[in-house]
């Protein structure tokens, strides 16, 4: 049995996060993999070693606030988990809340978990609109879609980034980096949202997943007619086919 866990759904959820978990499931359903998803809110408990794989989905300024003192307290829980190889995926404000800090546009300074090497202050402008990433999954190169939303400008310290930026604004709009990841977490700017829109991300956090519990060969292949073409009307869209 698979166990999910969706950290903060009712605060962390933007433009259809939750629809990550949705993709997730499923693709574990089609294979006939039983999974469970368990809520876990503020002030809950919550056992990271009880989960194959977290979900911190992406929130406003606002939201990010409300949920930073509770995230707080399972830091060193959840930094220990992390090195252990926990899979993790972190969208936009869940994201960011992995790093140092956030420095809002009121000049806020949000702190961050600290567990991850960057850090994030809000731009001049919002970075808003489709974005193709280019990442490597399992030694194959991928291409990611997805659509940013988000005035934090994040810089990567020693930590590799999710991807190169083949279309859109990534991290900060300057460097070309999309996103952050270490070990088993992976952080992106992208809603869509992301697993949805990328089934081959999502099957590569099955392989992991299936992979810690030595069950790699429950990860049958699926057809993937639909979403692949899905994948290129968005690059279309972008100019890149
Ligand atoms: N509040 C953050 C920002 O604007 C995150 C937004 C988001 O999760 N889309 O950068």
């Amino acid at each position: 049995m698979i166990k999910i866990c969706h950290l903060y759904p009712d605060l962390l959820n933007l433009y259809g996060d939750r629809g990550n978990i949705i993709a997730f499931q499923q693709r574990c359903r089609w294979r006939n993999i039983p999974v469970e998803v368990h809520e876990v809110g503020i002030g809950d408990v919550l056992y990271f070693d009880h989960f194959d794989f977290l979900f911190l989905g992406g929130g406003s300024d606002r939201e990010q606030n409300l949920i930073v003192a509770d995230l707080m307290q399972r830091r060193n829980e959840l930094k220990e988990a992390i090195e252990k190889g926990l899979v993790l995926l972190a969208i936009c404000g869940g994201y960011q809340l992995l790093g140092k800090y956030y420095l809002t546009r009121e000049g806020e300074n949000i702190p961050g978990l600290g567990i991850l090497d960057f850090y994030t202050r809000a731009g001049d402008r919002r970075l808003v609109g489709n974005v193709a990433v280019e990442t490597n999954l399992g030694g194959e190169t991928v291409i990611l879609t997805g659509f940013e939303n988000h005035s934090g400008q994040t810089y990567l310290g020693s930590i590799q980034p999710l991807g190169k930026v083949r279309s859109g604004n990534g991290n900060n709009g300057e460097d070309g980096w999309e996103g952050a990841r270490y070990k088993n977490v992976f952080c992106s700017y992208l809603h869509g949202p992301l697993l949805p829109k990328n089934a081959r991300l999502t099957d590569h956090l099955i392989f992991l997943v299936l992979k810690r519990r030595n069950r790699q060969e429950l990860l049958k292949p699926l057809d993937n007619t639909f979403e692949d073409r899905a994948c290129r009307v968005m690059l279309g869209r972008m100019g890149l086919v």
